[in-house]
């Protein structure tokens, strides 16, 4: 029953078919059946079967679900609390569009999975004139409602923008979620300008947090479908065409509300902490002043590209 809702890929970056396995998968059916979920730093998910291509090492998840049910997912995902993330998604995401700055100050700069706007509303205030396509059919009105940004709610493959549209075209987490990311960073370079400017970011699974914390890193979960290292995502992201590829690195951001969070997914937790824990509570407030902020390169993987 589980093989009618999965789909077995070759490599996503060479195309093989030829890898070992690292892990096999932790999920039964129920885990299937459900949408997606929101955790944040949570260790120990469901996950799928990591395997690691013996050409180009690239680890990917294979198989995954059939990549139809994994776009309907995210149409249909919730977003949660915003609240939560809401002032340290607008700080990390500040210090995105300032690396950005530093390699183009260009106009035109296209979001892929722009999410909540959050990045987007910095790029705008730094002068580019943005536009941004999301999945989530929740999170693209929350961006368009709360900053007024221009935000396509549909598949980016499907929008098909003219050639040499853009100046920058950005993905930031993106890459691991999707089951085609070479066929997205090729469309990406189609309707970059020539010496246009691509910016990616993954989690990295050869950082120090995936080596300590390994099948119970974070960002082993259903809905990573690709781990990338700061080598494969670097060989992706010129097998799609782009030149002077290089490792960058911002400020990435998180609050102590945030890391507290995964206790609420606890049942037993929830009730008596969810009220004095909520971002609308003064501990709540106050946990959300409170932020830690870390080089990405410590757990993410950055690439700096030109067409
Ligand atoms: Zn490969």
């Amino acid at each position: 029953m589980m093989d009618s809702l999965l789909e077995y890929r070759n490599c996503p970056n060479c195309g093989r078919n030829d890898f070992t396995v690292l892990f096999d998968s932790n999920m039964d059916n129920g885990d299937f059946q459900e949408g997606i979920e929101t955790v944040y730093m949570l260790p120990g998910g469901r996950y799928g079967r990591h395997v690691k291509c013996g050409y180009c090492e690239l680890i990917y998840v294979n198989p995954i679900e059939k990549a139809s049910k994994i776009n309907d997912d995210y149409a249909n995902r919730k977003s949660g609390d915003v609240s939560v993330i809401r002032r340290v998604r607008l700080r990390a995401t500040k210090s995105q569009a300032q690396l950005i700055k530093k390699y183009n100050n260009s106009t035109s700069l296209l979001d892929v999975g722009c999410g909540e706007g959050f990045f987007l509303f910095n790029a705008s205030k730094a002068g580019f004139i943005t536009k941004g396509v999301e999945l989530s059919q929740e999170a693209a009105a929350y961006a368009k409602r709360e900053f007024g940004l221009d935000v396509e709610a549909n598949p980016f493959e499907t929008l098909r923008f003219p050639e040499n549209s853009f100046d920058v075209v950005t993905l930031w987490q993106v890459l691991e979620h999707v089951p085609h990311p070479l066929a997205i960073l090729k469309e990406v370079n189609r309707i970059l300008k020539p010496g246009g400017l691509l910016a990616v970011s993954t989690p990295d699974i050869g950082g120090i947090p995936a080596k300590i914390f390994r099948k119970s890193w974070w960002n082993i979960r259903k809905i990573h479908v690709n781990q990338f290292t700061t080598k494969t995502l670097k060989d992706i992201v010129e097998n799609a065409g782009f030149k002077n590829v290089s490792c960058a690195c911002y400020r990435e951001s998180v609050s102590l509300l945030m890391l507290f969070m995964p206790v609420l997914k606890s049942p037993r937790l929830y009730r008596p902490l969810r009220g004095l824990l909520c971002p609308g509570s003064i501990l709540g407030r106050a946990m959300d002043k409170i932020m830690l902020a870390y080089p990405s390169r410590l757990d993410n993987a950055t690439m700096i590209g030109f067409k």
